[in-house]
């Protein structure tokens, strides 16, 4: 494959303070750019990264015709770096881009234009664990016209933002009781950037109330629940663990759904079924319910502390063998080379 590469004059790099990262706000010296127009996909370029320029009139402005992914590249001890099952990445990209009607990316442009934007920009992957590059590859409908259809030109871009390993602090979640993330029949499994734009009012709601999250439920009843706004979330009822199935409401996890291999291979019990909320409740009154986590690529795993639903609240015990630390334990060592890797997740750059 072809790719137009213009690299650029001088690094940023130097500048850049690697132990003060602020998630998502300094970026690595290159982007890649490829145009979708005429029914086709062009040659991809490699450039610098910086702004671009669009019409006012580009769709993507005025229907949010814009899909993503997130996903990560991590340096080993011997500074070989690894993608962590880049291929369900790529055809999420898609599945994602369908729903909305946005021409497939080609799998060489996501996974060629890839590789060689990450050895381009080798540099900007520190080793150790917890550091990584964040990578955000995306599509938008850039053509300028603002009828209310299908755009017919659009721009596949790659960039990517140095990470540290992420904490959240002590996270609490509200059990959503009036405004829903998804519906039958809607985008909730895309990663559509709409549907995180509907989220940030009522969780700037929650954060007035002093909870970091939502735990998203069925937008029929509200008594089953779904997943937080970038995470899916997993629950420990004994030793026992149990998450929602993936249906068009719900994004379909890559932690997720390795957390459920690494339990298979673990032989800890897990369940894929729907969880309802009075489940929960009666499980933590009883202390039965020993963890809640949600599952995402930035945070690996994020342990919940707390939960409110209606106007009672309840608090999660601390364990010292707590599911969130050994699935975090086992997932990063796979991602960073140092554990064995049984399914082929690791593609090495
Ligand atoms: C991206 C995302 C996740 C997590 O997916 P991973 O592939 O594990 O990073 C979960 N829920 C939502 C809504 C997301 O956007």
């Amino acid at each position: 494959m072809n790719i137009d590469i213009e690299l650029i004059q001088e690094s940023k790099i130097d500048k850049v303070d690697f132990n003060n990262l602020a998630f998502g706000k300094v970026f690595s010296d290159h982007m890649l750019v490829c145009d979708f127009a005429d029914g086709e996909w062009k040659t991809p370029k490699i450039m610098p990264y910086g702004p671009l320029s669009f019409e006012p009139s580009a769709r993507v402005f005025h229907y949010g015709q814009a899909v993503f992914e997130g996903m990560k590249a991590y340096k080993d001890d011997n500074d070989d770096v690894f993608l962590f099952r880049p291929d369900e990445n790529f055809h999420r990209l898609n599945k994602s881009g369908e729903r909305l009607a946005m021409p497939p990316v080609p799998e060489e442009v996501f996974i060629e234009g890839l590789k060689k934007l990450l050895k381009i920009d080798n540099t900007w992957i520190k080793k150790g664990m917890g550091n990584s590059l964040y990578i955000r590859p995306f599509i938008i409908a850039s053509e300028g016209a603002i009828s209310a259809s299908p755009a017919e030109e659009y721009k596949f871009i790659i960039i990517c933002s140095p990470a540290q390993s992420y904490y959240a602090g002590e996270v609490r979640v509200i059990f959503a009781e009036k405004y829903s993330r998804s519906a039958d029949g809607g985008v909730g499994f895309a990663k559509a950037a709409g549907n995180y734009a509907a989220q940030f009012y009522p969780t700037s709601l929650a954060h007035k109330e002093g909870y970091q999250q939502i735990v998203w439920t069925d937008a029929n009843t509200h008594e089953y629940l779904e997943e937080a706004g970038t995470m899916n979330v997993f629950f420990r009822i004994g030793n026992k663990l149990i998450t929602a199935p993936t249906n068009d409401r719900i994004l379909d996890g890559i932690t997720r759904k390795s957390i459920i291999q690494l339990a298979k291979d673990y032989n800890i019990e897990v369940e894929i079924r729907r969880v309802s909320v009075a489940e929960i409740k009666e499980a933590a009154r009883d202390g039965e319910l020993k963890e809640i986590f949600g599952s995402g690529t930035a945070a690996v795993i994020n342990p919940i502390k707390g939960f409110k639903h209606q106007n009672e609240t309840f608090e999660l015990p601390d364990l010292n063998d707590s599911y969130a630390s050994f699935f975090k334990d086992k997932l990063l060592k796979i991602q960073y080379n140092i554990l064995e890797d049984k399914h082929s997740w690791r593609v090495k750059i």
